[in-house]
């Protein structure tokens, strides 16, 4: 059994007096460590930590602030087996994923912006001889970074990265349900020699540590990572106090198929965007959208690319899939494919062959339903789970209304060899995201993030930076007054 505790000011702090969460390996269903249930007392240990840190951490010359990110990425690599483990064992994720995608990532975002910062410059100008113009961006204090359970640290790195680089000092909360490696996490960042209180993570659930960060008077910076729901009422709190937010939220994504695709890659891309990490990424095309003329084709195909993907146990290096988080999302999310009003063309329950090890793990296998009505909530809400569906469309007009057709706008993926159209619909796809034949691919330095009800502003490039940094601009006259 571990003990994940709190990380405040450079120190391992227990709950003061509100007990512990219990974390499950949801693919044995067996507890393996306790985390201390925080709430408002050590949210506020946290903040005055990190705001004792702040003056010292902002007037940090860029070049030392730059190198301590280097080392924590380099301290992280170092560690890098240890912490694949802990986020396997945690979300009941793939060990080849852990180790060869969400944890590499981790190092790379400190070092992104570690870069980021080397580079970033500001616009200075005339507008008369003696007079001169610039941007100058101060640090806004402490920020929260609230990130979810899917991918824990990747995601949790994603944001406290660049609040470290802006010159901000943290306080994050990361999910009650994964909360083992951003422990660890915070000890490297000890190791790596971050000063005490320039990162701090408070332990709990959210509606207790994460809502009294949100509310707290002394962070004026909120970034957050989850439902669309929790945004929503972070969205609200955070107006209350005039804080700047950022929300990535949720998605519905359309993958659209025209039938000039190359047929099999798009398929065998289409099982992938639907089934990696159990369909727990906001970015999974969960759905399936094909020119009409083609369908059963593609249909036969996509099921077949399904079929080889390898479900079974997150310890094992032959497997592609795992399990479901928990048993409550896992309860939900069968629920919704038990109330699907359409045809299962595959999955629906527990996959066949699982080791004796999970036999009371939270496996479904990937499932794809099809003859769902457009309006049906199983075509509107996220599920957030191996579970897409498949429709026909009619022609070009018809693939943009049915891509559009939700409250979401996170992400699209386009499926067609024509790149007029590809262009064209770029313009028409109600999307922050939008890959034409792929999916997946990542550049740090592209905007990500959702329109509509997908989420509020942009992450990614320097763009990240700024947002923990409050503009002046400065005018300078030169020149003797009178
Ligand atoms: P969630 O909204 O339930 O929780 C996310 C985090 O917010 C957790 O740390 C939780 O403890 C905290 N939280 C909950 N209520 C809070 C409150 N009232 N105040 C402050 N904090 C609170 O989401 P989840 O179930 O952990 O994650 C799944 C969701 O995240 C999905 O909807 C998924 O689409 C979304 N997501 C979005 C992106 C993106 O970049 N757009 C990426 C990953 C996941």
């Amino acid at each position: 059994m571990m003990d994940l505790r709190h990380w405040i000011h450079g120190e391992s702090v227990s709950a003061r007096d509100q007990g512990w969460i219990s974390v499950t390996d949801p693919a044995t269903g067996q507890v393996f460590a306790r985390c201390v249930a925080g709430n408002s007392s050590d949210i506020e240990l946290a903040v005055q930590s990190a705001k004792s840190a702040f003056p010292a951490w902002s007037q940090t010359a860029t070049a030392e602030r730059v190198a301590a990110l280097e080392r924590f990425a380099s301290v992280v690599d170092a560690h890098r087996d240890e912490l694949a483990t802990l986020e396997s064992r945690d979300g009941g994720k793939p060990i080849t994923r852990a180790r060869e995608v969400e944890i590499p990532r981790v190092a790379e975002n400190l070092r992104f912006f570690a870069s980021a910062l080397r580079h970033e410059h500001s616009d200075a100008f005339t507008s008369s001889p003696e007079v001169i113009h610039w941007t100058h961006r101060r640090p806004r204090g402490v920020a929260g970074c609230i990130s979810p359970w899917n991918l824990p640290l990747y995601l949790l790195s994603w944001k406290i990265a660049p609040a470290l680089a802006a010159g901000c000092t943290v306080v994050a909360k990361p999910s009650e349900i994964t909360p083992a490696t951003a422990t660890r996490f915070a000890e490297l960042s000890g190791e790596a020699g971050l000063p005490p209180g320039v990162l701090n993570i408070v332990h709990g659930r959210g509606s207790e540590a994460g809502a009294a960060l949100v509310e707290h008077p002394d962070v004026p910076t909120i970034s957050f990572t989850g439902g669309t729901a929790t945004g929503k009422a972070i969205a609200k709190a955070c107006g209350e106090q005039f804080k700047r937010v950022s929300l990535e939220l949720g998605g519905k994504n359309p993958f659209v198929v025209f039938a000039d695709a190359d047929l099999d890659q798009a398929a065998t891309e289409a099982a992938r965007a639907a089934f990696s990490n159990t369909g727990q990424i906001c970015l999974c095309g969960s759905r399936i959208l094909v020119e009409q003329s083609v369908l059963p084709d593609f249909q036969e195909k996509l099921l077949k690319a399904t079929a080889a993907l390898r479900v079974g146990d997150p310890a094992s290096e032959e497997s592609q899939i795992g399990s479901m988080v928990s048993e409550p999302h896992y309860q939900k999310v069968k629920q919704a494919i038990e109330s699907a009003p359409g045809t299962v063309l595959c999955g629906g329950g527990r996959p066949a062959d699982l080791p004796e090890r999970c036999r009371e793990g939270w496996f479904l296998a990937p499932t794809i339903l099809t003859d769902l009505p457009e309006t049906c909530s199983t075509e509107q809400e996220e599920i957030f789970g191996p579970v897409a569906s498949l429709r026909g469309f009619v022609d070009e007009a018809d693939a943009i209304r049915l891509a559009n057709a939700t409250s979401y706008g996170l992400a699209a993926s386009l499926w067609t060899k024509d790149l007029d159209r590809a262009h064209r619909l770029v313009h028409r796809i109600e999307a922050g995201v939008i890959w034409i034949n792929a999916w997946m691919i990542r550049d740090l330095r592209t905007p990500f993030g959702g329109a509509k009800q997908s989420g509020l502003g942009r992450e990614g490039g320097i763009e990240s930076v700024h947002f923990f940094q409050e503009p002046a601009g400065v005018t300078l006259r030169l020149g003797s007054s009178s």
